[in-house]
């Protein structure tokens, strides 16, 4: 008998953008998907049956934080997290202590850490200085940055900064000749500052209050500022986190009327958290935007549907415990949370729990946070030629517990403990090599790879 030409077969029902595949297969070679079909698989020299699971390709976290609070050591708990998420490629934001992603040698020095300590696949945001170095931006373009992301709102003058409108507008024009995305967190600092202020004085600094001191209006008005700017620099410019159906009705608006590249982002906490998880949840339901009430999770649901929304993300923060046990003030918490173990089996959830189907998660958590980002066709699809990135779910009942969660210590806490769940991460590969088999991590550090933005084209979403 003749050597096969294929390493492995893995049988199961495939998840594709367009279609649940029963009975499928997938056959790797060497690292990336070299068949693919229904039925009689072909012969291989492993046979992995799966079936009667799900397999999905693997997901694409297009925005988290691996190292907002311990630096470029996080990457690698934030990964094996990711690994056990079924998240085989992990887009990283730039905003990290001490260094932020400002400039190529900083980005390559970040790449070598990927490199070196990563269980997943993973590629970077850049980011620019305060003081406007944006003569840096093509330089980074060049060294692999998948895209950009700037602020209108001001955490940290070094860490993360507000980029004020004329530097923005200067960054808009160069980022535009490159290609690349960029991303805004898009919050008003001026009337968040303000409201900020008038709570703490009033007495003011119980949970309610982060949302309070937060409305939509902040959001929408740095939304028509950053749009306004994509019209007049041609930049393809992206709400990093839109938590109101209003944020993709603007993309939209801008998209149709002014033919400018806008488009923007959900996280998948805004489509199942209200007000009520932040007041249960205090410091480990604060994030920014923070959660709006139950009759906007439901637009937010229409306008997914609609196909308004650009992907899914997580925007994962692995904040230390500690920064987010509340002792009477809200404000002097760490905003952002896990949530990067918990991503499939939630999103595959609260699709069955609406009647929708796993197709949705194929496309809003995989090939489009892919195309945007620049990785297809690499990453993000079960396609021929593809890495053999998979993600395979088991149904049923089961419920999260955050001391599965595969990071330090300090970083086990998760806003959707002890909720029921109806799917489980069964098995996680990463370029055709099981990297988690549902109960322990295999990939060890380094097994990931940083993934360099694949060409320059921009994607919208329109197809
Ligand atoms: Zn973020």
């Amino acid at each position: 008998m003749p050597a096969s030409p294929y390493d492995r077969v893995i049988l199961g029902d495939l998840v594709t953008p367009e279609a649940v595949i029963p009975g499928g297969y997938i056959a790797v070679r060497g690292e990336s998907i070299a068949a693919l079909g229904q039925g009689t698989p072909p012969p291989s020299a492993e046979l992995i049956d799966l079936s009667g699971k799900l397999i999905l390709p693997g997901l694409v976290d297009g925005h988290m934080h691996t190292s907002s609070s311990t630096g470029w050591p996080g990457i690698e708990g934030a990964s094996r997290s990711a690994a056990a998420g079924g998240v085989t490629t992990c887009v990283d934001m730039p905003y990290d202590v001490p260094h932020p992603v400002t400039d190529a040698a900083i980005l390559r020095e970040k790449i070598g850490w990927v490199n070196r300590t990563s269980h997943v696949d993973m590629a970077l945001y850049a980011t620019i200085r305060k003081d406007g170095n944006i003569g840096d931006i093509p330089g980074l373009a060049e060294a692999g940055a998948c895209s950009f992301k700037l602020s209108t709102y001001e955490y940290d003058a070094v860490r993360f900064p507000r980029i004020d409108h004329p530097t923005m507008l200067a960054a808009f024009r160069e980022i535009a000749r490159t290609g690349l995305m960029c991303a805004i967190h898009n919050e008003d600092q001026e009337l968040v500052e303000k409201l900020t202020a008038s709570a703490k004085a009033a007495g003011r600094t119980d949970p309610i209050m982060h949302a309070r001191t937060r409305p939509p209006l902040a959001e929408s008005m740095a939304d028509l500022e950053i749009f306004e700017m994509a019209v007049e620099t041609s930049c393809h410019v992206h709400i990093a986190h839109s938590s109101i159906a209003r944020g993709f009705d603007l993309a939209t608006a801008f998209r149709d009327l002014e033919g400018a590249k806008t488009s923007a982002e959900a996280c998948i906490q805004y489509l199942c958290m209200t007000e009520e998880d932040l007041v249960r949840l205090q410091g480990f339901g604060k994030c920014n935007p923070p959660f709006r009430s139950a009759e906007e999770v439901a637009r937010m649901w229409q306008r997914l549907l609609a196909g308004k929304i650009a992907y899914i993300s997580t925007d994962h923060a692995p904040w230390p415990r500690a920064r987010k046990e509340y002792t009477g003030d809200i404000f002097t918490l760490g905003a952002g949370l896990t949530g990067l173990q918990s991503f499939a089996p939630l999103i595959y959830t609260l699709l069955a729990e609406r009647g929708l189907p796993p197709t949705l998660m194929a496309r809003y958590c995989a090939e489009r946070p892919a195309r945007f980002h620049g990785l297809n066709p690499k990453k993000g699809a079960i396609r021929i030629g593809a890495d053999a990135d998979l993600c395979v779910l088991e149904t049923g009942d089961f419920v999260f517990d955050e001391a599965s969660i595969e990071d330090r210590e300090d970083a086990r806490w998760s806003p959707y403990h002890g909720r029921a769940m109806q799917a489980r991460v069964a098995a996680t590969f990463l370029r055709g090599a099981c990297i988690w088999d549902g109960a322990r991590v295999l990939a060890a550090p380094g097994t990931g790879r940083f993934v360099p933005r694949q060409h320059r084209e921009s994607y919208l979403g329109k197809d």
